[in-house]
């Protein structure tokens, strides 16, 4: 019968979403545990400068290497993690172990075994964003480990800024005045206001992946090319440096240096990866 087979397919349907929701909901009242446990770890993956292909900085990116689900990607577990409140302590996991990171290197540049990265990005969810410590615990990591605020950058969401109040906003002007700068993520799929920009404690532009895609084929998406062109010349009218994301190709890398892009992350120049990749590619910027 016609029906039962459409009974039948839902039952299918339903039983995967199911399992999906019997995932997440273990994945969720494991993360805590998962912290103690010390089941996160950190890949770094480098920011270039376009001009001339040198390591500008890192970027953190956070993973969970599951004892059953093998390592599991931040989309998988970040929401969960912001849905519960433990991307508060998570993040200031992320935060302490990247600016350690960041300082080491440092230590090695100064010690002529090493050419950088010096700078290190770190991502803010809305809820770290939201949380009253976020001013007070970020000085504390930096003073205790002693790495200069100009030497880290936090991510921000162009989404999570949209529509954001004085209230919102002040915690990140504060760290900007302390010389912390502050990115704008996956700048360009938020329809935020351009004209708001100027209100943002904001120094970077992450121009979003999905612009930097067009520029992969040949030729390139002539649209894409003028709205890029377009927003690296406002970015510049306004003093804010502009990154590009996933850059996976040389065609991509070469079409966003003339458009006047100031660095880039991708691909095309170095998967994220373990701290000590940095120390391979630095190597070869210097010879
Ligand atoms: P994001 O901050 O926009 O990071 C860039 C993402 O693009 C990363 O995905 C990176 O691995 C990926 N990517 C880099 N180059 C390429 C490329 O050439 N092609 C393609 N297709 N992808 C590329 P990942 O590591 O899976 O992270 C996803 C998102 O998770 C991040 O997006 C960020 O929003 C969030 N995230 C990662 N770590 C943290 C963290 O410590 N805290 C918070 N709150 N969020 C984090
Ligand atoms: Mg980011
Ligand atoms: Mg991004
Ligand atoms: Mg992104």
């Amino acid at each position: 019968r016609a029906k039962s087979a459409g009974g039948n397919r839902f039952e299918h349907a339903d039983a995967e979403a199911d399992a999906r929701a019997i995932t997440r909901h273990g994945l969720t009242t494991s993360l805590p545990a998962a912290l103690e446990r010390g089941e996160f770890f950190i890949e770094y993956q480098p920011l270039v400068h376009l001009a001339d292909g040198t390591v500008h900085g890192a970027e953190a990116l956070v993973r969970w290497s599951h004892p059953t689900h093998g390592v599991l990607s931040p989309d998988r577990f970040i929401p969960l993690a912001e849905h519960t409140g433990l991307i508060v302590p998570l993040g200031r996991w992320v935060l302490e172990q990247s600016v350690l990171q960041a300082r080491a290197w440092q230590e090695e540049l100064a010690a002529g075994t090493f050419a950088g990265p010096v700078r290190i990005n770190v991502n803010l969810s809305p809820a770290q964003l939201h949380h009253p410590g976020l001013v007070a615990d970020t000085v504390e990591v930096l003073e205790r480990i002693g790495l200069p605020p100009g030497s880290l950058c936090l991510e921000v969401t162009e989404s999570a800024l949209i529509g954001a109040d004085e209230d919102l906003l002040k915690p990140l002007r504060q760290l900007a005045e302390m010389g912390v700068d502050i990115a704008l993520d996956d700048f360009g799929t938020g329809y935020s206001n351009l004209a708001n920009l100027r209100r943002l404690p904001v120094s970077v532009l992450k121009l979003d992946r999905s612009f930097t895609q067009g520029m992969q084929q040949h030729p390139a998406d002539p649209v894409d090319l003028k709205i890029v062109e377009g927003i690296v010349s406002l970015a510049h009218g306004l003093e804010l440096g502009v990154t590009v994301e996933g850059v996976e190709t040389g065609a991509q890398a070469e079409h966003l240096r003339r458009l006047g892009c100031d660095t880039a992350q991708g691909w095309y120049y170095a998967r994220p990866g373990p701290p000590e990749m940095l120390h391979t590619l630095s190597m070869a910027d210097a010879v």
